[in-house]
């Protein structure tokens, strides 16, 4: 007998994978040019050289046993520091090698904050809009995910609505900063405010509320901004990091876990999470990726486009009509559909080889999101079709 859960999921794939499907399907037919695809967030710049530099030096004068070896299952120690060294000097954090556990990415990052911090049955708290695999990655963890209705003003924080979910049974709150789909960042009175329920919270409810951070978009920020540190802000804080995007790595599986070091049982979580890893039979990333990444830290991907693209979409859509509010990072922009019916609206764009993801599955109904992590000539091509769709369906 096959396990009925992951049977039932099997009806539920993804939109987001099912309109890239329809995307590759349709440019076969008219040419992947034509295809105004943006619909994942696949990173289109490449790693920076200086990451391809470090990785052939290891490959060439490495030692090989040590380069292919077993990574000692708490993570390489090399690399656990470079990272803590990297985070104090940036934000005036005190972390040790201790206080960092490398992952299979931000995926692998929150499938073990969760697993650390909470139990099966307790709930978490999120916000919408969100990215929409943090359903699979919650209920993964036996958790019972909670949706705060979103501040479609400004995708901030609607913190009345935040105060109304929150109960004895929450032992967690996610966020994700920049945001996946809306392109916010969180001002640091947003986190301060946050901060500070959570710190009532903890004492009215007699236990700890983890907030964990996701933070994969962290340096993708536009018009010279910051995204302040939500560690700072909050001693209970475990942050999921992960180089897909900065570094455009997203196919070698790198990430970590930063645990504040003033959190409750700071120097048990990490240790806990390598025997959180024996039963999910994660593993530790590879030995070479840990080290090649651990000598590139200070650097990105050049990541220009995607604020090229940005200024691009975001004009062209205001001055169509669109109501959209301007990102401050990522590669994403989220603005409001011309018709309540998202998903309709987006099934309807596909007319004009427009790819565009409704906002259902984000948990907001009456949106949709454009990954614009595409080469910008192609952006500037579909931006007469943008207006052509606009215009011709809806007047
Ligand atoms: N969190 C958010 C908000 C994301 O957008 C993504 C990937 O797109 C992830 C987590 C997963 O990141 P990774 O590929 O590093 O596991």
């Amino acid at each position: 007998m096959i396990n009925e859960e992951y049977k039932a999921m099997l009806g539920g794939k993804s939109v987001i994978r099912e309109l890239a499907e329809y995307a590759t399907a349709r440019g076969k037919e008219i040419g992947y040019d034509n295809v105004f695809d943006y619909s994942l967030g696949n990173p289109s710049v490449p790693a920076p050289a200086s990451f391809t530099a470090a990785m052939t030096d290891l490959y060439a004068h490495g030692d090989p046993v040590a380069l292919h070896g077993y990574s000692p299952s708490l993570g390489n120690p090399e690399f656990k520091q470079a990272v803590a060294d990297y985070l104090n000097r940036k934000f005036a954090m005190a972390y040790t090698a201790n206080h960092i556990f490398p992952t299979t990415g931000a995926a692998g990052a929150l499938s073990h904050a969760f697993r650390a911090v909470t139990k099966p049955d307790d709930e978490i708290v999120t916000f919408a809009p969100y990215f929409p695999e943090y359903g699979p990655y919650t209920a993964g963890a036996g958790l019972k995910l909670t949706v705060v209705p979103a501040d479609t003003t400004a995708w901030q924080i609607d913190f009345a609505a935040f105060e109304q979910a929150l109960n004895p049974n929450v032992t967690a709150v996610l966020i994700n900063t920049p945001n996946n789909p809306s392109g916010a960042v969180y001002s640091a009175a947003t986190l301060e405010k946050l901060a500070s329920i959570l710190t009532a919270k903890q004492a009215e409810y007699g236990h700890d509320i983890f907030l964990i951070s996701d933070e994969p978009y962290r340096e993708i920020l536009f018009d010279g901004g910051k995204q302040p540190y939500p560690s700072t802000f909050y001693d209970n804080t475990l942050s999921c990091y992960s180089w897909s995007k900065s570094l455009s790595l997203p196919g070698e599986r790198i990430g970590y876990v930063a645990v504040n070091p003033k959190a409750t049982d700071a120097d048990l979580l990490v240790p806990m999470m390598g025997q959180i890893s024996r039963g999910t039979g994660h593993n530790c990333p590879a030995s070479s990726i840990q080290l090649g990444v651990a000598k590139v830290l200070d650097e990105t991907s050049d990541l220009s486009v995607y604020e090229t693209n940005m200024n691009l979409l975001y004009d062209a859509l205001t001055s169509i009509g669109f109501d959209v509010v301007r990102p401050g990072g990522t590669f994403y922009i989220f603005p409001k559909a011309l018709e309540e019916n998202a998903t309709a609206f987006c099934m309807k764009a596909k007319e004009y080889d427009l790819i565009l993801v409704p906002s259902e599955s984000f948990g907001v109904p009456g949106y949709f999101r454009m990954a614009y992590c595409i080469d910008t000539d192609k952006v500037k091509r579909s931006i007469p079709a943008l207006e052509r769709f606009a215009h011709e369906v809806y007047g």
